[in-house]
């Protein structure tokens, strides 16, 4: 069917910041699972940062400030940035984590990216760290994972060794994501979780059912591990 003039899909500018719903959309969504994320005990103290695509071409994100408490976001704590992570609206500064927001989206497609500081996510990214990962299998929880249909599932989940340096990091983000792209998350050691989805709903969901399977496992590694005496 011919577009007419009033159905013509609307031109975004090459350049500026993206249409207002989209991103309020965003922001609202965001600051949502920051309450959230924050009283369940995955982004305590101001870890954690989020970001939810909100145009393609060109490449916007929506994506939270820097140093900021996870638990009482608002909209204005919200920026919208571009490709290079150039703050295109709200005030502040991107986490110096961005790179890895970006790679994450660009490499997968992904249309949100969820980051969080757990403690059982915590333990056992130092416990395998020597073994690059873990798997995960046999649980039915695995189903919650977009694309996983059966418990006999196996999740691995890979481990990059922690760094400040976020360009090398990226650069080894990157690459593991080449190696293993079925998987759904990636731990950082001795950091956090990152995961992501097609939309911010799917990335919420894959922290929460990767937080759970990080408990399960935690618990089974360290509950059989014998109590350093004190005698
Ligand atoms: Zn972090």
């Amino acid at each position: 069917m011919p577009l007419t003039a009033s159905s013509k899909i609307p031109i975004t500018p090459a350049e500026g910041p993206i249409a207002d719903q989209a991103f309020n959309h965003a922001a609202e969504s965001l600051c949502r699972i920051g309450r959230e994320f924050y009283r369940r005990g995955w982004v305590f103290g101001t870890s954690g940062n989020f970001s939810a695509k909100i145009s393609t071409s060109p490449l916007r994100l929506a994506i939270t400030s820097s140093g900021l408490d996870k638990g009482s976001l608002a909209a204005a704590d919200i920026l919208e940035i571009d490709s290079d992570a150039t703050v295109l609206r709200g005030s502040g500064l991107p986490s110096a984590e961005t790179a890895l927001h970006l790679v994450i989206v660009r490499q997968l497609g992904a249309g949100a990216v969820l980051h969080t500081h757990s403690v059982c996510g915590t333990l056992l990214s130092d416990r395998f760290a020597a073994d690059s990962g873990f798997a995960i299998e046999g649980y039915e929880m695995l189903k919650g994972l977009a694309g996983v249909s059966t418990h006999e599932h196996r999740e691995w989940v890979p481990i990059l060794e922690n760094s400040q340096d976020y360009a090398a990091l990226s650069t080894e983000l990157a690459s593991v994501l080449r190696q293993y792209p079925q998987c759904h998350g990636v731990l950082l050691r001795k950091h956090g979780l990152y995961t992501w989805g097609q939309e911010i709903a799917e990335a919420r969901r894959h922290v929460e059912i990767l937080e759970f399977l990080f408990e399960v496992q935690a618990r089974l590694q360290f509950a059989s591990m014998p109590t350093p005496s004190l005698i």
